[in-house]
């Protein structure tokens, strides 16, 4: 099929969920994509950072084609080694305790919701479970992460919205402190918010989030669905606030292309969740696993020096650039507030020009894949500065 027979098709065959851009994917390598007319792209997005080592790497085309060929599947009711070898490889690296699996960062946080609820219940006898997350915050499209989204645009049409939530400012430890009651099971925050606009949260305000849910029994979750796996210069952006969550969420990232998501538990709450308390088919599959495998292998140290490296040469180049008038954000998922220009209207003329990039609120917003080469960022910051122009 040529692209317009595609999205003719696709107007007429899918619910129309997604604002496309005009571009049909074909096939891509590393930081290039290629569209079915033939025409390439370079990614600034990585299919919002997921894939993290680019389009079709070779080490993960491997590693995912040889888990293949020997099982694609089995029920959770059996054991596998990708998913204990994933589970390990990320414990060791965090100091977490336990993982469950899941398939996407909205199910990931499903997990961290149910467990901060039912350690609640358990732990600390509360029959109303409050879990306050914040102002401006996205953490997926469920019906308990909607409302866990502290945006008043997701909270229409779907009523009734789930009971038990409460929002706060990010930064505003004194309204945090009005809101902790003795109901409070959990704080949720991501420590940049991505889908609001790549703003990043103050130190101070999570140092203080983390002291106040040490002192009161509180589940600290952080949701670290877009800022984990690399994508900031450290494994996971908390890393950065010097502070230990008791729940942290990750997925786009980790599968670099496949659906994998889940929560990492500490010692505090990893054994909340017992048999026949929460699962899912597919968490955890094996081949998604070895692709986490992959990307876990590879992003080790070094590979993280060199995303931080690129970041911030990334960041001094946009703000060479004079209708960048700041950047936010850490390592390789930055936002650039811009000026005389809309943003929706940048990444629709940067495409056309060939560069794929994303908007967050009033934001561009940039999250290349993590092995995407110097040549390649200056050849999409040339095209962004057209873009801009
Ligand atoms: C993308 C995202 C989610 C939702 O992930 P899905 O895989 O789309 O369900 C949740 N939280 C954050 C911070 C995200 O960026």
């Amino acid at each position: 099929m040529n692209s317009n027979e595609i999205k003719k098709l696709d107007s007429e065959k899918i619910v129309a969920t997604y604002g496309r851009y005009d571009l049909v994917a074909d096939s891509g390598k590393g930081a290039i994509c290629r569209s079915v007319d033939g025409k390439e792209y370079i990614d600034f997005t990585a299919g919002i950072g997921v894939n993290c080592l680019g389009f079709c790497d070779d080490g993960w085309v491997e590693a995912v084609t040889a888990q293949l060929k020997k099982l694609q599947h089995v029920s959770n009711l059996y054991y596998t080694e990708p998913q204990v070898k994933v589970a390990s490889m990320l414990t060791e690296r965090t100091g977490m305790k336990k993982v469950f699996f899941g398939n996407s960062g909205a199910e990931a946080n499903e997990a961290a919701i149910k467990t901060a609820r039912k350690y609640g219940s358990v732990n600390k006898g509360i029959e109303k479970n409050r879990i306050i997350t914040l102002n401006n915050s996205f953490h997926g499209r469920t019906m308990a992460t909607i409302t866990a989204t502290g945006q008043e645009g997701y909270h229409k049409f779907f009523t009734p919205f789930l009971d038990g939530f409460d929002y706060c400012d990010a930064n505003d430890i004194d309204q945090l402190k009005e809101l902790v009651s003795d109901d409070t099971c959990a704080i949720m925050m991501e420590m940049i918010q991505g889908e609001g606009g790549v703003l990043n949260l103050d130190a101070g305000f999570v140092k203080a989030v983390e002291s106040i849910c040490a002192e009161k029994d509180i589940l600290f979750i952080a949701d670290e669905v877009q800022t984990g796996i690399g994508r900031t210069g450290k494994l996971f952006a908390y890393e950065y606030f010097g502070v230990k969550p008791d729940i942290v969420t990750f997925a786009k990232g980790i599968g670099g292309g496949l659906p994998i998501g889940g929560a990492l538990f500490s010692e505090k709450c990893c054994d909340v969740l017992e048999p026949g308390n929460h699962g899912t088919t597919y968490g955890g599959n094996p081949v998604a696993c070895a692709g986490a495998v992959e990307v876990l292998t590879r992003i080790d140290d070094a590979f993280l020096e060199d995303v931080t490296k690129k970041g911030e040469y990334l960041r001094e180049k946009l703000l060479d650039i004079p209708q960048v008038k700041s950047v936010s954000g850490m390592g390789l998922m930055l936002g650039a507030e811009i000026e005389g220009k809309e943003a929706g209207q940048v990444v629709k003329d940067a495409l056309e020009m060939g560069l794929m990039i994303l908007t967050a609120k009033d934001r561009v917003r940039m999250l290349p894949p993590l092995t995407i080469t110097y040549d390649e960022l200056d050849a999409g910051l040339e095209i962004l500065k057209k873009a801009l122009a």
